[in-house]
């Protein structure tokens, strides 16, 4: 696979982590696409096909795995599957764009797996776990029951933290967004140095 590099953002759901990726494509500099995933969920509020997700039946999901379309994905809820499909990221890198990516913990590590080089994995993570609920319940784009069910998830995804290359802690989201920032530029664009004290021409 040819092009520009892979940035994955993964947490649990209402870390913050679509507030950064979202924050981040705004950076021109970055040269970032969004990479935009599959599922078979019902399409909340105002979200559009093509844009926050390619929206699709369980079955025409199922015939997608069958052709092996997809670079990897899960059934991140019960009958809720969501995936990245190859022509995808393909597409987006062949534009020479950086891809970012806002998937699950499981389908972030495959991606990894699989390109390690050209993979920055990054987890995002929340104050505690109370916290998250708090978050999900402001939303209110859910039921109680699915959001007790991405609760439930929550811990589990928690325990993952330590195989990701680095991780943001998401308790002040302006010092969040910065650090994401920093950590994405440095890994798109290697010649970019942090500043220093050091004057230039190494004179004092
Ligand atoms: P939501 O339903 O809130 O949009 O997403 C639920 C979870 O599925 C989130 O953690 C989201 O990042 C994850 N997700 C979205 N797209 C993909 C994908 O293509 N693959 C995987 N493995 N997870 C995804």
């Amino acid at each position: 696979m040819k092009g520009g590099k892979l940035i994955i953002f993964a947490a649990p759901s209402g870390s913050g982590k679509t507030t950064i990726v979202h924050y981040l494509l705004d950076q021109p500099e970055l040269n970032l696409a969004f990479s935009v995933s599959a599922t078979s969920r019902a399409r909340r509020g105002k979200e559009k096909n093509g844009e926050n997700y390619y929206f699709m039946t369980v079955s025409e999901f199922k015939k997608h795995i069958k052709n092996e379309d997809f670079l990897e994905w899960e059934e991140v809820y019960r009958d809720n599957f969501y995936g990245t499909l190859k022509s995808e990221v393909d597409r987006l890198r062949a534009e020479g764009k950086n891809v970012i990516f806002d998937i699950d913990v499981v389908g972030g590590l495959r991606i990894k797996k699989k390109f390690p080089e050209d993979t920055l994995a990054v987890f995002v993570k929340p104050p505690s776990v109370d916290e998250l609920k708090i978050r999900l319940k402001k939303r209110s784009t859910e039921s109680d029951d699915k959001i007790n069910m991405r609760i439930a998830k929550a811990s589990v995804e928690l325990a993952t933290a330590p195989q990701f290359d680095t991780i943001i802690k998401n308790y002040d989201l302006d010092t969040a967004l910065k650090e994401a920032y920093q950590l994405v530029k440095e890994f798109v664009d290697p010649q970019h140095q942090k500043p220093t004290n050091t004057k230039k021409n190494g004179k004092s």
